[in-house]
């Protein structure tokens, strides 16, 4: 470990945790401790490599030293060798953990599965950095409230942002879980509004927001159909200068064949970049529509990805270690994130 590096532990190694070790290890003032995995699967074998790998508890050493997978120790030992904890333990287990954690007087962040009520603030770089300074227990919102909250904050900074209305057209699990559906239909929320809409609410200050979630069966990317009431109105060119001029969005053409998430993500692996992530917010140009003070627009969220550079930014702003600007500026050039490169 390099001195001045923040060593950060990370609880849940699934399909964020992976994403968040792997972003911490790429910058220059923190460093991954380890990670727990609860089975000496092949992704603990294969995490093996880069991190010292711990387990929930001391009983579970043995199947992985069985499993010839060398254990450093269990969450406790986690702790005591780390500064912060990344938890990204499956919905709903990080308001169990926070227990552990405040009794071991342990800052964490937690993930949108978790609730707002069980942390300080909730967290979004563009929409309210400042908020998490200092804070010892954080959440990162979920990945579509991240989308939400980082396309909508700079155009209610141009020019204020009444009413959001948003339909978000969800994917129904990730690409490495064959567990879940639907593999055959269409499953709406039911509610008016879904749950997003109270949660966008936690790291923007708009009062008016009505969300609607769809499930449908792909494992790609999310769909969000947004409609903006605007203070003042703003022509789309002024708009979409706005959202080019942040390197978490990327203002794509559907014109040269990006007319779907399928050719969005395989833009997205055409990229060197690690797991083939797309960590911007891409918005369809053409989709981008203004009439008086009504702004529409079609914007997609690659998942499993768009949180981690907000998890990143969140451990600064909580350690006090950058400023916002300087903060979302270092983890954008470690981790290559620039929209325009699209
Ligand atoms: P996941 O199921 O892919 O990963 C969770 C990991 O935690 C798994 O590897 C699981 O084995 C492990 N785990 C289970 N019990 C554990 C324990 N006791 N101790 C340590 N690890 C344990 O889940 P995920 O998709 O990474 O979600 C994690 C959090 O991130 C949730 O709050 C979720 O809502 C949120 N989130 C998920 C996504 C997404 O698209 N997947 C996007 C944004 C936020």
């Amino acid at each position: 470990m390099i001195k001045g590096m923040l060593r950060v532990g990370i609880n849940g190694y699934g399909t964020i945790g992976r994403r968040v070790a792997h972003a911490v290890s790429l910058q220059d003032d923190m460093t991954v401790s380890g990670i727990v995995k609860t089975k000496p699967d092949y992704v603990a074998r294969l995490a093996s490599k880069y991190y010292n790998i711990y387990v929930p508890k001391e009983s579970d050493v043995k199947a992985f030293e069985d499993a010839g997978i060398k254990v450093k120790g269990d969450l406790s030992k986690l702790i005591e060798d780390s500064e912060l904890i990344v938890d990204s333990t499956p919905e709903g287990m990080g308001e169990k953990n926070i227990v552990t954690y405040k009794e071991r007087k342990i800052p964490a962040v937690f993930q949108g599965g978790e609730e707002h009520k069980i942390v300080e603030a909730s967290f979004n770089s563009y929409s309210n950095f400042d908020q998490a300074i200092g804070k010892k227990y954080v959440r990162v919102v979920s990945c579509n409230t991240t989308a939400l909250a980082r396309t909508i904050t700079p155009i209610h900074e141009m020019v204020g942002v009444r009413r959001v209305n948003a339909t978000l057209i969800r994917r129904a699990t990730d690409q490495n879980d064959s567990s879940k559906g639907p593999i055959n239909a269409v499953e709406p929320s039911l509610k008016f509004p879904s749950h997003h809409a109270p949660d966008l609410k936690t790291v923007l200050p708009i009062k008016e927001v009505e969300t609607v979630a769809i499930k449908v069966p792909t494992t790609l990317m999310h769909v969000h159909v947004i409609e903006l009431n605007l203070e003042k109105e703003a022509k789309a060119n002024q708009i979409i200068d706005a959202w080019k001029s942040k390197r978490r969005i990327a203002v794509i053409s559907g014109k040269d064949g990006r007319s779907s998430t399928a050719q969005v993500m395989d833009m997205a692996r055409e990229v060197d970049r690690d797991r083939s992530d797309l960590y911007e917010i891409p918005i369809w140009k053409e989709s981008v529509f203004v009439s008086g003070n009504t702004l529409r627009y079609i914007q997609a969220v690659h998942q499993e990805s768009d949180v981690v550079p907000e998890n990143i930014d969140a451990i600064r702003s909580m350690m006090q270690i950058l400023p916002k600007e300087e903060s979302i500026e270092k983890t954008d050039r470690y981790m290559e994130i620039n929209g325009s490169a699209f």
